[in-house]
């Protein structure tokens, strides 16, 4: 496969002044604007989280940037054969990752597990396996035995923990897409009364790396066009997202109106008005 784009996530919580914030996002506007990046980088108080696409030289400088900036990052690589995002863009935010409760505050390393570590623990019997992500994404794929705590948003995870039943001296490992979540949910859950919560450390991106034939099952979801990844990080044949309601989807059709492939959800499948390739073409069709 031709894999000329070059894909490349990471994060790292790192007190940021808030005054500093607009020169850094428009040194780091430029910096991409210099690389030809494309991207969704987010700055906030709390440090800097962000994935970029770009060639292999750009990619490389990017990272270099970041860590000479921020210090040491675990970056989680892909490829694809063409860009996963249209734009460049470095936004400000309150959170890094939302979690919107003020006391969890990440501020040094809790109970992280490399790959290989997760993987040895995943075989000991007694283990509680939970998912932080959402149930959209935990639909694609999950780790085996995974719980799936069945939320919307990342911020229902505390709550979610609240009513879990799951007993507070019970060994947890927690996961995420690449590990940022997880640098919170760890935090709630240990607020929580949870003492033996570990992470995996990068999520399963860097999980994926190391084993593509481990025990994660079916593709993992992404926030670029990629939709999802396999477990060899190729960017998903299976998945794309619905053109009309924004959902993951996987049937192919061929839209009723211009006869481009395209693939749409189950849900809006079952629409007659909605088997086309995008609003456009879907409005075009309802007209008598
Ligand atoms: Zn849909
Ligand atoms: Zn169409």
């Amino acid at each position: 496969m031709d894999s000329s784009v070059h894909i490349t996530a990471g994060y790292t919580f790192f007190a940021i002044d808030e005054e500093r914030l607009p020169t850094l996002q428009k040194e780091l506007l430029a910096f991409g604007r210099l690389h030809d990046l494309c991207g969704l980088t987010l700055l906030a108080t709390e440090g800097i989280n962000g994935t970029v696409c770009g060639t292999a030289e750009a990619i490389a400088a990017w990272k270099e940037y970041l860590i000479e900036h921020f210090g040491p990052i675990v970056f989680k690589d892909s490829a694809a054969q063409s860009p996963v995002f249209r734009r460049w863009s470095v936004k400000i935010k309150p959170e890094i990752v939302a979690i919107k409760r003020d006391t969890v505050k990440p501020d040094r390393r809790r109970n992280h597990l490399t790959p290989q570590e997760w993987e040895k623990m995943l075989q000991e019997h007694d283990v509680t396996i939970v998912d932080a992500r959402n149930h959209f994404e935990i639909a694609l794929g999950k780790f085996r035995g995974a719980i799936d705590p069945e939320i919307r948003s990342f911020s229902e995870f505390p709550d979610y923990v609240r009513r879990s039943g799951i007993a507070k001296d019970k060994k947890i490992l927690l996961y995420c897409t690449g590990g940022i979540r997880c640098e919170k949910a760890v935090i709630a859950m240990e607020q929580q009364g949870y003492t033996n919560v570990f992470q995996l450390e990068g999520g399963i991106l860097a999980y994926l790396e190391q084993y593509p034939e481990g025990t994660f099952e079916g593709e993992c979801f992404v926030f670029d066009r990629r939709t999802a990844v396999d477990r060899n990080l190729r960017p998903s044949k299976v998945y794309g997202i619905c053109p009309h309601c924004g959902d993951p989807g996987t049937v192919q059709i061929a839209c009723a109106v211009c006869e481009q492939a395209t693939i749409i959800c189950s849900d809006c499948h079952g629409n007659a008005c909605r088997r086309a390739c995008s609003k456009n073409c879907a409005h075009i069709g309802k007209r008598p």
